[in-house]
């Protein structure tokens, strides 16, 4: 009893790191505790890392630690394990969640064990995530790991950092690295899960980006409005109540004494002769005066110069986890996910090559026997109205009811798969075309009278062998009417 108890607290741990005295202190530990280790060293090994359940990463300096991350977390098999971050010291530029758990030297068994014990929770959500559908993109694994990594840590919201690093100002460095985007256009990935209804967003700043290049470096400056000039001087102006002249004072000066610029005559008092009425600015450039300058934007990336309401405005958000991201990130699911992905996760159904197989025994049977049997191919046509409608959550559901309301009406013996176009296909074994009609119109009517939306149906029937007599006569009345 006790052995098991022990076994089941041992955690496979890989452990990333350069050698080095904070290396070998740390395996020195790792060698008194029940962990097993699967694999060391500077590099990813995947063999040996797949197999790990805790990475540890050992790094003398940030910039060490910060490329042992990148690693990680970008990593698509990898990105979601529970990490310790070992360094010397306290870093300043690296914060929870790119890490689960950091220690600092002097390192003691104890600390290492309570720390494992810490990310035990952590693991166990991630034990209770379904594999991924194999036909899900890339990009639509990472949004889902996105989605698992907050559910996992259990961050309530997610603030966007300041970044100087980051074309829009700001960053979350491990979002960027779980999606494989570059730094920081994480955010711009995760706006778009926002529209998708997954994350919850709350304003939290606007940058200005340079529409042409999208950069946040921007210079605001005063310039010249006649010429774009930024060596531009403010200046009082004078009036001259004599002859009503107004211009900037340096016009006035002449040894030490205001004299008119278009009278000639010399000024002695203000408010008697003349009066500092206000200011202008004067060009060192184009010589021109204006009455106020003009603010204009230049981006310090590309160079291009642009008024400061042609600054292309985003909002920094910060977020949080939906409803439905919660479900879509326990399932598994995503938008991206067909109706063949959704129904395998609830029926045991057949691959189509394997039923495209089967169907072909089945014909050569059927004729050698002269026993008929049918196919009934099913398409729902608003399938993805429906997700607009319901969203994604809602189209489970509605899949699941129509699963267990073919399972009312068919047998053992028959036969579920989908076609390549995502059509349902059913084999009806032993079933001539008034069975396989009388079949089809219970399901529509059952389906029309339990789902609370209507799925809208088409279906096609054919038989063997009073339709087809051979399987590609089969296939060929199967594709028509599309
Ligand atoms: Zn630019
Ligand atoms: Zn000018
Ligand atoms: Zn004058």
């Amino acid at each position: 009893m006790a052995k098991q108890t022990l076994l089941q607290q041992s955690q496979s741990i890989y452990l990333m790191g350069a050698e080095g005295d904070l290396y070998e202190e740390i395996c020195a530990i790792l060698n008194q505790i029940e962990g097993t280790l699967f694999g060391n060293g500077p590099r990813l090994v995947m063999e040996q890392a797949q197999n790990a359940e805790i990475f540890m990463v050992s790094a003398e300096t940030e910039s060490e630690a910060l490329n042992f991350l990148e690693a990680l977390r970008s990593s698509l098999v990898l990105g979601l394990r529970p990490l310790i971050l070992v360094t010397p010291n306290d870093l300043q530029g690296i914060s929870f969640p790119y890490y689960d758990l950091a220690l600092t030297l002097p390192l003691s068994d104890y600390e290492l064990k309570r720390a494992l014990k810490g990310l035990r929770p952590i693991q166990e959500r991630l034990q209770q995530y379904p594999p991924l559908y194999d036909s899900y993109a890339e990009m639509a694994c990472r949004e889902i790991n996105l989605l698992r990594f907050i559910l996992s840590r259990q961050l309530s919201e997610v603030i966007p950092e300041r970044d100087e690093t980051s074309p829009v100002g700001y960053s979350l460095p491990w979002a960027d690295h779980l999606l494989g985007v570059e730094r920081g256009l994480g955010l711009i990935e995760m706006d778009r899960l926002a529209t998708a209804g997954l994350l919850l967003t709350q304003e939290e700043d606007v940058v200005n980006l340079c529409p042409q290049c999208n950069d946040y470096r921007i210079n605001f400056r005063q310039v010249c409005p006649h010429c774009g000039s930024p060596q531009i001087k403010r200046v009082k102006t004078i009036q001259h109540f004599t002859c009503a002249h107004t211009a900037p004072e340096t016009s006035f000066i002449h040894n030490y004494e205001y004299i008119c610029p278009k009278c000639g005559k010399k000024l002695k008092h203000i408010g008697v002769d003349y009066a500092k009425p206000g200011e202008v600015v004067v060009c060192a450039r184009c010589g021109q005066v204006a009455p106020e300058a003009e603010v204009s934007c230049l981006s310090l990336k590309c160079g291009y110069i642009f008024p400061p309401h042609q600054a292309k405005q985003v909002v920094i958000n910060r977020y949080r986890l939906s409803r439905l991201a919660e479900q879509a990130a326990i399932q598994g699911l995503h938008s991206g996910a067909t109706l063949a992905d959704v129904l395998h996760s609830f029926l045991n159904i057949y691959a189509y090559p394997f039923f495209e197989k089967y169907l072909q025994l089945e014909v050569k049977r059927s004729l050698r026997y002269r026993s008929p049997f049918s196919l009934i191919r099913l398409a729902i046509r608003n399938l993805s109205n429906i997700e607009e409608t319901y969203g994604l959550e809602g189209k489970m559901t509605l899949i699941k009811e129509l699963q267990e309301i073919l399972g009312t009406y068919l047998r053992t013996t028959d036969l579920v798969s989908f076609s390549p176009h995502n059509e349902i296909l059913i084999l009806l074994v032993e079933a001539d075309e008034t069975r396989a009609e009388t079949i089809v119109q219970r399901l529509l009517k059952r389906s029309q009278k339990v789902l609370d939306a209507p799925f809208d149906f088409k279906y096609h029937i054919v038989c063997v062998p009073h339709q087809a007599q051979d399987f590609s006569h089969l296939q060929k009345l199967l594709t028509q009417g599309e």
